[in-house]
């Protein structure tokens, strides 16, 4: 299987399509029966990550990208639920000129929503865990549950009373999930887009900055992020893409909500990045009169809820994001939550600089602003796959980093094939190693899904 990142390949034992839950439930028995182990994706563009890669050898991989199905539209109280090889272009579509919108990602608008919400991944509203509302899922015995009030018949009426057990199931491998309740985000009346380019002796100001407006109230709605802050050694055969300006960072995202909620978060904003030098020039746009030749077409989309694959294009050089695992550009991410005052920002880009510098590999800072409290960081490093020791060199970058990071007490939130069962393994405490262990030993004893994806044992 190709994967952009060059991860370690692995041997796969099979694929297996199924279209229907019952299909699901048939391939989970035989594999129980013949003592096979299951990988199930969605879309399988888990870009930087893995792609569509297992964790372990021998696996064989469940494609659901078939089940495409969206079960049920509640467009009173906005809610969908969908099977997991519906995309992003397929939701949002079917939302066209209704009151609600879809949270989308800057991936490709054919990537799943099941699969990355998941994997707890960023949308342009807010980070895609908080859109999940329940599942239904395919435990390795075969039986079918259902969590968070989603119910057997595909519909979804609201969190019912009693245990939750929906995050259990988010980066985690208890069962198969079949289908997904999703909270839509309501159309709002307003949709600015804030850009500003910004050059990069400010970024610990304007980190900060950005922290400090969250934390006094946003009045307005969406997931403003900073970000393309480049780390360039000074030698070397390193990649970024084509267009970055390594002098400048962006601040950029969208305000969603009534017009005064709009112009009252952008004064907000203004004040709270007085301090920053060549903020002044921020702009706070009308995403739905950005035109389609101006760079920010691709993030006045987003801004919109319609996911576009613009931005993976132009990120990795393809025309088409089919190319994607097998291009030129080789792409890993590393995504720790990170701080947002100045002296910790300032500390953990040293350190990313020193491991850039050591090991000759570029790469691209994003700070997407999930919360008042920490930000979801994510480090893109990009290598050419045609310069024999880049992967490599790439590789190491993203473990020095990540070792780095947590020594300056940043968590890995999200992580890759090769790391995950080592990520949890070091950010957890034998308690809760323990819990975790009794409860993939009570719900899946024969280790039969996902062995070494965010779990510690097979
Ligand atoms: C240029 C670029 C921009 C990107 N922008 C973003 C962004 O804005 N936000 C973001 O979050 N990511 C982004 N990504 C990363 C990635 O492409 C997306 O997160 C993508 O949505 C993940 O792939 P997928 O949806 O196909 O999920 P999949 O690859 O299908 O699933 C991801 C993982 O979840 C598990 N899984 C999937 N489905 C199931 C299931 N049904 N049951 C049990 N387990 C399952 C599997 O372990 C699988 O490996 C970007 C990547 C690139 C290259």
């Amino acid at each position: 299987m190709r994967d952009v990142g060059a991860h370690r390949p692995r041997a796969i034992a099979g694929v297996a399509r199924p279209q229907t839950v019952a299909e699901v439930c048939a391939v989970v028995r035989c594999a129980a029966a013949d003592g096979r182990r299951l990988y199930p994706l969605s879309t399988g563009r888990n870009w930087g990550m893995g792609s569509g890669v297992p964790a372990t050898d021998e696996n064989i991989v469940v494609d659901l990208g078939g089940m495409n199905r969206i079960r049920s539209l509640d467009l009173e109280n906005g809610f969908a639920v969908v099977e997991p090889g519906v995309t992003q272009a397929q939701l949002a579509e079917e939302l066209r000129e209704t009151p609600w919108l879809l949270n989308v990602t800057a991936s490709c608008a054919d990537t799943s929503v099941v699969g990355n919400a998941l994997e707890r991944g960023d949308g342009s509203v807010r980070s895609r865990v908080h859109d999940v509302a329940g599942i239904e899922a395919v435990l390795p015995d075969g039986s079918v549950i259902t969590t968070g009030g989603l119910d057997t018949w595909g519909r979804y009426r609201g969190r019912v009373a009693g245990p939750d057990l929906t995050g259990a199931f988010v980066q985690h491998n208890l069962g198969i999930v079949t289908a997904m309740a999703i909270a839509l985000v309501p159309r709002p009346q307003s949709f600015g887009l804030v850009h500003a380019r910004i050059p990069r002796d400010q970024i610990e100001r304007a980190v900060s900055g950005m922290g400090a407006f969250l934390r006094r109230g946003n009045p307005a709605e969406g997931l403003l992020r900073v970000r393309e802050l480049s780390l360039v050694p000074s030698r070397g055969d390193w990649t970024l893409p084509d267009g970055v300006d390594p002098d400048l960072f962006t601040i950029l995202g969208p305000l969603l909500g009534s017009g005064e909620t709009v112009r009252l978060a952008e004064e907000l904003l203004r004040k709270a990045l007085l301090e920053v030098e060549g903020a002044e020039a921020l702009r706070v746009l009308d995403a739905t009169a950005v035109m389609p030749d101006d760079p920010l077409y691709t993030r006045a989309l987003m801004a919109q809820g319609i996911p576009t694959c613009r931005g993976v294009h132009n990120a990795l050089g393809v025309s088409s994001c089919d190319q994607v695992d097998a291009g030129k550009m080789g792409f890993l991410a590393l995504l720790p939550q990170l701080p947002m005052d100045v002296r910790s920002t300032e500390n953990i880009l040293q350190v990313l600089r020193a491991a850039a510098e050591c090991n000759g590999t570029a790469s691209m800072m994003e700070w997407n602003l999930v919360s008042r409290n920490l930000a979801n960081g994510v480090i893109q490093i990009f290598f050419d796959r045609d310069v024999p020791d880049a992967p490599a060199r790439a590789h190491r970058f993203r473990q020095d980093a990540g070792g780095l990071l947590r020594g300056y007490g940043c968590v890995i939130y999200r992580s890759d094939i090769d790391n995950s069962a080592a990520d949890l393994y070091a950010q957890s405490s034998p308690g809760t190693l323990s819990m975790l262990h009794r409860l993939k030993g009570t719900f899946d004893p024969g280790g039969l899904l996902s062995p070494g994806r965010y779990s510690i044992s097979a």
